[in-house]
């Protein structure tokens, strides 16, 4: 089948005791038991619920995996990922991922014995360099939050599979409708299901999609222990979401690119960062490994000065955290998202003071491009 025929139908066959088309949501603690040792697969919603299920199988499909496993939010997912691991296991982790992952690496984990080292991932060979005897796994997050830089992954799958290493991928800014990591030799694909799989800014979850039976196994056995699982009403949201993922993946690709065309022009705009535009450094490794260069994109307004005139006058788009919404969202990485990271460090990441990111929502382009103006009109030219 086709993407949008399994984002609409894998894992929801019409529930079999009514015939209801849309999976219901079994807002259920526990399932009663015909007799000792007898039930119908559910016994407790920790260790499985049939609303949540379907959202597992239907991710499993989507990104070609053998299983996938909801979490409370992307965060959880990718912890529990980690438990996977043990104490003194080291892990290479890309430089420029989601905030909240070094938060967790560097601040949590690091105290019950993970080591971690980050490397621009975008050359293979950093990669090379940093393994360990002690390396366990390899975390890319690709393309990279707010830079859009692009990771070579079947280059970087073939240097773990070679070294016997697992490589895991945050796949959240491109959703499996435009890349899909484990066709590249990724071992566990994860989600912040909050932004595009969920795209209507109204849930906060997260997913794990595994290749190897082992890991689905273990990952599943991680949690019902510790438990971080989706509730089924947030699970019914993804699932809702997900039927119209491909329809509005390329709603937002194409007022992306629109947009970006607009931003290249501006004087006031003095770099833009998108995979889809010809001068982007990988825009040819993007087009090979991608089916689409997705909905984000930053752009360099000069100054924090600038990017506070431009933000405080836009209106269509909404300041705030979060991406992948319908709606277009704007943030300022420096004092936002990445506000966690040294001014040096982020020098050194080249997120500038004047650097703003753009969640291009599927409103019309040209309502979005019009606040653009509006609020380039608002820096001094
Ligand atoms: C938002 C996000 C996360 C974290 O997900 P939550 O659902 O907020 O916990 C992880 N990775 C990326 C790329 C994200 O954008």
């Amino acid at each position: 089948m086709g993407f949008a025929t399994d984002a609409i139908h894998a894992g929801q066959e019409p529930d079999p005791s009514t015939g209801a088309v849309a999976v219901p949501i079994y807002q259920s603690s526990t399932y009663v038991q015909e007799e000792l040792g007898k039930h119908k697969g559910y016994e407790y919603s920790r260790t499985g619920n049939p609303t949540r299920a379907a959202l597992e199988r239907n991710m499993a499909v989507l990104e070609g995996g053998k299983a996938a496993l909801a979490f409370a939010s992307g965060m959880a997912a990718t912890n529990a990922v980690m438990t996977l691991l043990k104490s003194g296991d080291h892990v290479v982790c890309s430089e420029g991922a989601y905030g909240g992952t070094p938060r967790l690496f560097n601040s949590i984990l690091k105290n019950f014995g993970l080591d971690f080292t980050y490397v621009d991932t975008t050359n293979p060979a950093n990669l090379i360099n940093a393994i360990q005897p002690n390396t366990r796994m390899v975390f890319v997050e690709s393309p990279t939050n707010p830079l859009m830089k692009i990771t070579d992954l079947s280059a970087i799958s073939a240097i773990t599979r070679s070294r016997g290493l697992s490589l895991v991928v945050d796949n959240t800014f491109l959703s499996p409708f435009f890349q899909k990591p484990i066709s590249l030799g990724a071992d566990i694909v994860v989600h912040s299901t909050t932004k595009y799989l969920n795209g209507h800014s109204d849930g906060v979850g997260g997913v794990a999609v595994l290749a190897q039976e082992e890991d689905a196994a273990r990952l599943k056995f991680i949690q019902n222990a510790a438990g971080a699982i989706l509730g089924p009403f947030d699970s019914w949201l993804v699932l809702r979401g997900i039927k119209t993922l491909a329809v509005r993946m390329k709603q937002h690709e194409t007022n992306a690119i629109a947009i970006a065309k607009y931003l290249v022009g501006q004087p006031k705009v003095k770099k833009v960062n998108y995979p889809g535009l010809e001068d982007h450094p990988q825009h040819a490794l993007a087009s090979r490994q991608m089916t689409g260069f997705g909905g984000m994109m930053s752009f360099d307004t000069g100054s924090l000065e600038n990017a506070r005139r431009f933000l405080n006058r836009v209106k269509l788009c909404s300041l705030g955290e979060s991406l992948g919404g319908v709606e277009t969202l704007i943030c300022h990485p420096a004092t936002m998202t990445h506000a966690y990271f040294s001014e040096e460090e982020r020098q050194r990441l080249g997120i500038s003071q004047g650097l703003v990111r753009l969640s291009v929502g599927i409103e019309d382009a040209d309502d979005i491009v019009t606040d653009l103006e509006m609020g380039l009109s608002a820096i001094p030219g």
